[in-house]
Order: C-alpha cells, then sequence, then structure tokens
C-alpha cells in the first residue's frame, strides 16, 4: 500500500512527461515543448515552426543546430548521431516548405532519402527565434560582428558608429566573413553616422525605413531585390543625399544566430548533446 501511495505521489508530481522523466529518454515532440518552455513569447497559431519532415515522437540522439537543413547539413547531423534538426529556414525551398512544385522531383528525392534514410527529423525555428526577447539572431550576429559596445542603448540593432568611414566597416566585415562575398553601395569615403543592422530578408520597406532616419546612413542588410532598396540607396547617392548599403547575403547575416541558438539550447536541454552545423554561404566566385 505505501508503495503504491509513492506510487501515487511521484506521477502526481512529476508533471508534464519531458524527457527528464523517462530516465533520460526524449522525443522531438519533447525538444520542441522545452524550446517553448524557454521563449519569452507565447507560441503562435500561425507559424512556419513546424515539424517538416521525420517522426516527431521518435527518440532523439541528439540534435543539431542549422541556418539551413542543407544536404551537407543533414549527412553530417546523421554523421554525428543528431537525428533532430533545428533549422531556421526552410527545408523545401519556399517559406511555407509547400511541396507541390517538387512532386517527382529529383532534388527532392535526393534530399529526402538522406532524411528518410537516417531517421532524421526537422524542425524550424524561426518565428519564435526572432519573436523572443532578445531576439535569438540579433544577439548571435552582433556578438559575431564584435558590434557590442557600438551599440545605441535601448535598441537592438542601431550602433553609433561616428568617426568611422564606411571603408573602415566594409573591411571590418571582409575580415570577418573571408570567404563571403559581400556587395557595397555607396562613396567609400562616406562618414558614417549611425549604422542599422537588418538581419535576413525583412523587406525592402522596413530598409528604406531605417534609412530615412536622419542620422542612420549605412544599413547592413541580408539580402532584398536589388530593384528595390538597393535602388534606393544607389539613388539617394546619385541625388546628393549620401547612405549607403552593405549586402552579406542572408546566410552570413544570421548564421550566427543559430550558432547562438545551439548554445541557447544546451543550457536547458541535458538529455542530449546539442550542437552547431554551420551550412554556409551559398555563393563561390
Ligand atoms: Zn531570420
Amino acid at each position: 500500500m505505501k508503495n503504491l501511495l509513492s506510487l501515487i505521489f511521484l506521477v502526481l508530481i512529476s508533471g508534464p512527461c519531458f524527457g527528464q522523466d523517462r530516465g533520460g529518454s526524449m522525443t522531438a515532440f519533447d525538444v520542441v515543448e522545452q524550446i517553448k518552455a524557454n521563449l519569452t513569447c507565447s507560441w503562435a497559431d500561425q507559424t512556419v515552426d513546424t515539424f517538416k519532415a521525420g517522426d516527431p515522437e521518435g527518440e532523439v540522439t541528439g540534435v543539431a543546430c542549422t541556418f539551413m537543413a542543407t544536404v551537407e547539413v543533414l549527412k553530417k547531423a546523421a554523421e554525428l548521431g543528431c537525428n533532430l534538426v533545428i533549422t531556421h529556414e526552410p527545408t523545401y525551398y519556399n517559406h511555407f516548405d509547400n511541396k507541390d512544385l517538387l512532386e517527382g522531383d529529383p532534388v527532392y528525392a535526393a534530399k529526402q532519402a538522406i532524411i528518410d534514410e537516417n531517421k532524421l527529423v526537422v524542425f524550424r525555428f524561426h518565428d519564435h527565434w526572432h519573436r523572443t526577447t532578445p531576439d535569438g539572431i540579433y544577439v548571435g550576429m552582433v556578438d559575431r560582428l564584435q558590434w557590442d559596445s557600438y551599440l545605441v542603448e535601448g535598441e537592438k540593432n542601431i550602433f553609433d558608429f561616428s568617426g568611422y568611414k564606411l571603408l573602415d566597416v566594409t573591411t571590418h566585415m571582409k575580415q570577418l566573413f573571408p570567404d563571403a562575398i559581400i556587395r557595397v553601395i555607396g562613396d567609400p569615403m562616406l562618414v558614417v553616422k549611425r549604422a542599422a543592422f537588418s538581419a535576413g530578408a525583412p523587406g525592402s520597406a522596413s530598409h528604406i525605413r531605417l534609412l530615412q532616419q536622419e542620422d542612420i546612413n549605412l544599413v547592413v542588410i541580408g539580402e532584398a531585390p536589388e530593384w528595390e532598396s538597393l535602388a534606393y540607396v544607389r539613388d539617394a547617392s546619385q541625388a546628393g543625399l549620401p547612405k549607403a548599403m552593405i549586402i552579406l547575403g542572408h546566410a552570413v547575416s544570421e548564421e550566427a544566430g543559430m550558432e547562438y541558438c545551439a548554445q541557447w539550447m544546451a543550457s536547458f536541454i541535458d538529455e542530449v548533446p546539442v550542437q552547431f552545423i554551420e551550412s554556409g554561404d551559398p555563393f563561390h566566385q
């Protein structure tokens, strides 16, 4: 009787079935529940942050965080024994991972074969990693850019670069990302006032809004259509209203944020190893 009572007591206090309650085993679903519990924002009903492949109820052997679940990243994850891949960007070439276009497609088939053969589970972690406070991508990127000391108080992405020229900032970028193809619009001798960092692809309107602020004359971006905010910056220069833009490319502008995601997840997941796998810049000369 006493044993039965202790058993009931244990069941009552153990609460939700996270991995630690099952002697160390954890499902992908459990991992995502842990992510949700550690965010500052509530989980949205409409979100791209969903499972994209594999069985969420399967046991997780290790977690790999990455900017993008490319073919090479998936292979590396399998090699490292990480069967849960947490990716910031889509797996199937569009924002909603819609596969309509991919029926009978050989690239899709090749990628899916790696996922299936290695019983990988892929989960996208995009919206909420940006919505949590502070924005996880910006935390990782500001650290990678070594810009902490220039951050304007109360801002997450505005930096005071008074005294630096555009060329100085570009040179620093090229040193930080020696393999990246970094593109610049604007006079290299432009004296920078404040610079805004805009990770990923938030849309040209958000770049233009930043540049419309009197004291911001440089915006460092991930990507945008070349005929939108990029054209705005060129027109500004040509009209004698000098503004500048540094285009890092989407991956370069966000990847360090997913390296930080691995550190963040490792701070609350003890049951399985969590590591970062670089997907890298897709471009070469
Ligand atoms: Zn992002």
